[in-house]
């Protein structure tokens, strides 16, 4: 029976000798009976294993108990083998000892078995403490039943004082309230995962957590094992990357991350702003094909210091979507990462703007220092002429000639007049101190008026000049000095402009709501680009070299430009090109109410006047004084020179000239306080001041009461004569 059973058994007597052992035994032993008996079962035994197992066998005997014991055996193919061993001590009924009977198991896999999950088990405890997650497991009555030290380096206890304690102890009452509604989740059986912010050993932390439910034998929830990760280091990294790409995102400055071999990787939205590209157009383009990149040097050798410095910085030029042109600075960065990665961080500024006012101040700077030579090159013509002919004078006898040489003076005088004229009226509109004295004017006699302005230029270059009148009857309100001083100026240029035997046609007329000019010739023309520009102060289309010969400091047609805007209106130049003529159009607004206005009355003729009276003139320049004296008593009136302000001061006390002439630049007191100090004079209280002077500048520091009149030097007598007969109230 017993060699069908798989379990070795054997007998010894109470020598402990073999007496029976069964077919398993033997063949797992590869033995006999008798080799047995003749070799001893302990010579089957580990060496190692014996004298233990000898031990625990004469206990045994001793005892009377059963043995159990596990020990190593050498099996048929000599290899070891782990066993299992029953026995029994066998005693007689008389008490005597008389052997054992055992059996024996091979447990060599299940031992293997064992000691890899003792391995594993002491392997896990290790890992379990060493890892980085905190990690608990708890019980269904809220009580830690394990934790890890990363746990408790969290909670910042020992283990002693976790394993086995309530949590809310451990983790404190408001944490503990934070994560109950996820307990009674776990314990409702559910996987609960969750990131919280939550007050942890006294600090603020950042965990994420999963908690896991631990079902029993009946697969009821009896606890949860919870894995808890401190990821406040990583919140605010990941805050601190947030903030930075919204900053990247949102920058004004176009922010490109690109690959020398795949080209852009990331485009923020400054750069859609700036480009116009989405960043779906531009991820994979190469920056330069997209843009159109200029370099200030080649590309490829932008790209060979870019990665020799893992830098560059400089100014690039691009083209956007919709074809605009933009200058950037530039600044490009070599950015290495991890895996030897190289990526270029550019970084652009839109400067376009800049460098347009950059170079527009620059263009002002040069336009300026050529006015300032043209300026010295022009009054020197005129003045050349002038005293040459002063020269000549005393030489020469005949009537014939003085009056052509005193026509010389006069002409040039008047050039150089026109030129000051307009240089002071510019720096007055630019100023804002030009007013318009606005009046009816009729087109038909304004027009006609014009030729006798500009006659003698036209005249002597042989041109001829047609005038077109209007249709109808034209009556609008203007400035008519200011009127005749902007056809003046395109008929003068027209001539200047146009060779000899050319034609000029001016024409004036209704078209709409609008009073049109025109001035067309068929001379030199204008290139296009030139069109626009001509109407800027100081621009010329000929180097000061070529001047036309004329006085022309590039001037003119800026200050028409403005009056005409003044008058609420707008000019610009028609011209085919160079060589096919150009024609100058004024457009000023014809108001709705003037449209059918009355033509008005025409003026009285100007009775030659009885000038008589005394003048008071306060002038500290001898030459001016003298002509003006000159002028003023060949008119008829008394005139009284002052050449300071004191001497004007003390001497005006005794007069009483019915209008003061007084220069403002005086040395000493300027008019200005002269005339403050004049107009407390009770006895000069209806006198007439007239200020002479450049400019019409006034400051705080100057009298409440201004003149009552400004003339401005060079003095135009005839339009002094003019304004005296018109306001002075003689007396005599
Ligand atoms: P300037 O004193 O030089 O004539 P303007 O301001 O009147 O100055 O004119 C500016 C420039 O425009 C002139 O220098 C000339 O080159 C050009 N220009 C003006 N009128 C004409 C015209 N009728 N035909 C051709 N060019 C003209």
């Amino acid at each position: 029976m017993a060699d069908g059973i798989p379990l070795m058994i054997w007998v010894s007597d109470s020598e402990g000798k073999a007496r029976f052992i069964n077919k398993a035994y033997m063949e797992f032993y590869g033995i006999t009976l008798e080799q047995l008996k003749l070799r001893g079962w302990q010579s089957l035994i580990h060496p190692d294993d014996l004298p233990r197992y000898m031990e625990e066998v004469m206990a045994c005997l001793r005892d009377r108990r059963f043995l159990h014991a596990e020990v190593r055996v050498k099996r048929h193919d000599r290899e070891w083998r782990w066993v299992e061993v029953f026995a029994q001590s066998r005693f007689l009924s008389t008490g005597e000892f008389f052997g054992i009977a055992g059996s024996s198991v091979d447990i060599s896999e299940r031992k293997v078995a064992q000691e890899g999950l003792r391995s594993v088990s002491a392997e896990l405890r290790h890992i379990l403490n060493v890892a980085p997650t905190g990690l608990t497991h708890c019980s269904r009555d809220l009580r830690y039943l394990s934790a890890n030290h990363a746990y408790a380096r969290y909670v910042g206890l020992p283990l002693e004082q976790i394993i086995g304690k309530p949590i809310v102890e451990v983790m404190g009452k408001s944490a503990f309230e934070i994560i109950r509604p996820r307990i009674e989740r776990v314990l409702g059986g559910e996987t609960v995962e969750y990131e919280d912010e939550i007050l942890l050993s006294g600090m603020r932390k950042w965990i994420r957590a999963v908690y896991t439910p631990d079902r029993g034998p009946f697969g009821n929830v009896v606890g949860w094992v919870a894995s808890i990760m401190d990821i406040t280091g990583h919140k605010q990294a990941e805050e601190a990357v947030r903030q930075q790409a919204s900053l990247v995102r949102l920058s004004f400055d176009a922010i490109i991350v690109w690959r020398f071999d795949s080209g852009i990787e990331s485009w923020n939205r400054g750069a859609e702003r700036l480009y116009g590209f989405t960043e779906r157009e531009a991820i994979g383009q190469t920056t330069h094909s997209l843009l159109n990149t200029v370099f200030p040097v080649s590309c490829s050798e932008t790209e060979a210091v870019l990665k020799e410095q893992g830098k560059w910085e400089g100014e690039l030029r691009h083209r956007t979507k919709d074809g605009r042109e933009l200058t950037v600075s530039a600044r490009l960065q070599c950015i290495r990462s991890n895996d030897g990665t190289i990526r270029v961080l550019e970084v652009n500024r839109d400067i376009t703007e800049r460098k347009r006012m950059e170079q527009e101040r620059a263009q002002e700077e040069r336009r300026k220092d050529e006015f300032l030579s043209l300026l010295g090159h022009e009054l020197r013509n005129p003045l050349a002429a002038i005293s040459t002919a002063i020269d000549l004078l005393p030489r020469r006898a005949t009537e014939q000639d003085r009056v052509s040489l005193n026509g010389i003076v006069a002409r040039q005088v008047k050039l150089m007049r026109r030129l000051l004229d307009d240089l002071l009226d510019l720096s007055r509109i630019t100023h804002g101190n030009i007013q318009l004295k606005k009046g009816r004017i009729d087109l038909a006699t304004f027009l006609q008026s014009l030729p006798a302005a500009t006659q003698t230029a036209i005249a002597q270059r042989g041109q001829k000049m047609i005038l077109r009148l209007p249709s109808e009857l034209v009556t609008f309100e203007a400035d008519e000095v200011r009127l005749e001083q902007i056809a003046t100026n395109l008929l003068s240029n027209a001539s200047k402009y146009t060779p000899q035997g050319g034609t000029i046609e001016f024409s004036g007329a209704r078209e709409g709501s609008e009073v049109v000019l025109r001035c067309k010739d068929n001379g030199r023309g204008i290139p296009h680009d030139m069109q626009q520009k001509i109407f800027e102060p100081f621009t010329r289309l000929e180097s000061f070299l070529e001047s036309p010969g004329d006085a022309s400091l590039g001037i003119g047609l800026s200050l028409v430009k403005q009056l005409v805007e003044l008058h609420g209106g707008s000019i610009f130049v028609e011209s085919a090109g160079p060589g096919m003529g150009s024609e100058f159009i004024v457009r000023l607004p014809l108001e709705p109410a003037a449209l059918d206005h009355p033509i008005p009355p025409e003026p009285e003729p100007l009775s030659t006047p009885q000038r008589s009276g005394l003048i008071a003139l306060v002038e500290d320049n001898p030459d001016l004084a003298e002509v003006m004296v000159i002028a003023l008593e060949d008119a008829g009136y008394r005139v009284k020179l002052f050449m300071d302000a004191f001497s004007a001061l003390a001497g005006i006390s005794d007069l009483r000239p019915f209008a003061i002439l007084l220069d403002i630049g005086l040395p000493g007191m300027d008019g200005y306080k002269l005339l403050a100090k004049l107009r407390e004079k009770p006895h000069l209280q209806d006198t007439l001041f007239i200020g002479l002077s450049g400019f019409k500048r006034r400051g705080a520091e100057e009298p409440a009461r201004d003149f009552d009149f400004y003339f401005n030097k060079p003095v135009h007598v005839r339009g002094l004569l003019a304004f005296l007969d018109k306001h002075a109230q003689p007396q005599v």
